[in-house]
């Protein structure tokens, strides 16, 4: 149904858009003040390497838990919190709590090895250039040692400014810090950029995971990156394993590290820490 506005000018709304557009500027609202009222939380889930099996360490995921409307997923509010600009604010805490509730198990590895945590990195935060700064005083307010911390960018807001990404790059790696290229593979992107963008890791994304028993073209592609990643000397990461299947393919192909529902949903920080120590003893 569409209604029209104006006399000359033709302004089609459809209903649904209005809805949409409403529902988001609803949620906006609705997210701005939302980590003071203690409404969001960070989760980890578990990094595994296949060639031990370890437990190396864990991506920080954010969740909404709103009073009326129950737990709402990233998916949900992380493009509106981007395109609104609150990312700004919740970023940092983000980054913040993920540090602190690390330094909680970061030497918890078995083996005494130390343990990253993952943090995801909106464009918009890595646009705005206090992000290095940011980064650092995280470190030092935790005491996290910089080498526990990967920032995971995605490809996309890397690729579109090539040059300007280049050089956020250099300034976050002199902080230390670990760069993941997350989502890797649904950029169209290449690995051609990776000789450009100096990342040490890239995440597969899990739609190519999805298929990789059914799908050959999923395996090959899978299996291209993981050999062309390794030749530039970057660690592989694959996200979305679901099945044993996937990882027993995933590990035969050398990719280092997974994640996914198989070996853990996301969870707390401290059951994260009971999750080590259980597997430590
Ligand atoms: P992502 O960074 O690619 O994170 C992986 C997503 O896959 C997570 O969804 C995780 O829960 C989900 N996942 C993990 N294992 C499996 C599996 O085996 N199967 C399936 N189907 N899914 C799995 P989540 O937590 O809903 O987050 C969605 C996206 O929201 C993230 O994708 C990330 O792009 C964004 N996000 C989450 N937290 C933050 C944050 O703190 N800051 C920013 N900027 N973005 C965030
Ligand atoms: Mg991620
Ligand atoms: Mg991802
Ligand atoms: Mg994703």
């Amino acid at each position: 149904q569409a209604k029209v506005a104006g006399k000359n000018g033709f302004r089609f709304y459809s209903r649904a858009m209005d809805h949409a557009v409403e529902r988001r500027v609803h949620m906006e609202q609705e997210l701005r003040g939302a980590w003071e009222r203690g409404e969001l939380s960070v989760v980890y889930q578990p990094v595994c390497r296949t060639s031990d099996g370890r437990v190396v360490g864990a991506e920080a995921l954010l969740r909404w838990q709103h009073p009326m409307l129950g737990m709402i997923a990233p998916s949900v509010f992380i493009d509106v919190a981007e395109q609104s600009g609150l990312i700004e604010g919740i970023g940092p805490r983000v980054l913040r709590t993920a540090c602190n509730e690390a330094m909680r198990w970061a030497n918890m590895g078995e083996g005494g090895e130390r343990l990253f945590v993952s943090v995801n990195v909106s464009p918009r935060q890595l646009r705005k250039g206090d992000l290095p700064d940011i980064v650092a005083e995280c470190l030092r307010e935790t005491g996290l040692p910089a080498s526990s911390l990967h920032l995971e960018l995605t490809e996309t807001a890397v690729i579109s400014d090539e040059l300007q990404a280049a050089a956020m790059l250099a300034r976050l790696h002199s902080t230390g810090v670990k760069v993941w290229l997350d989502d890797f593979g649904t950029g169209f992107s290449g690995l051609s950029h990776l000789r450009r963008v100096p990342v040490d890791g890239v995440k597969i994304d899990r739609s190519f995971v999805a298929d990789l028993q059914r799908d050959p073209d999923d395996l090959a592609l899978t299996t291209a990156i993981i050999a062309m990643a390794h030749s530039l000397g970057i660690t592989v990461v694959a996200e979305g394993v679901e099945k044993e299947a996937q990882y027993n393919l995933l590990a035969e192909r050398g990719c280092d590290l997974v994640q996914g529902y198989w070996l853990s949903h996301p969870i707390s920080a401290t059951e994260f820490a009971h999750l080590l120590a259980r597997r430590g003893r």
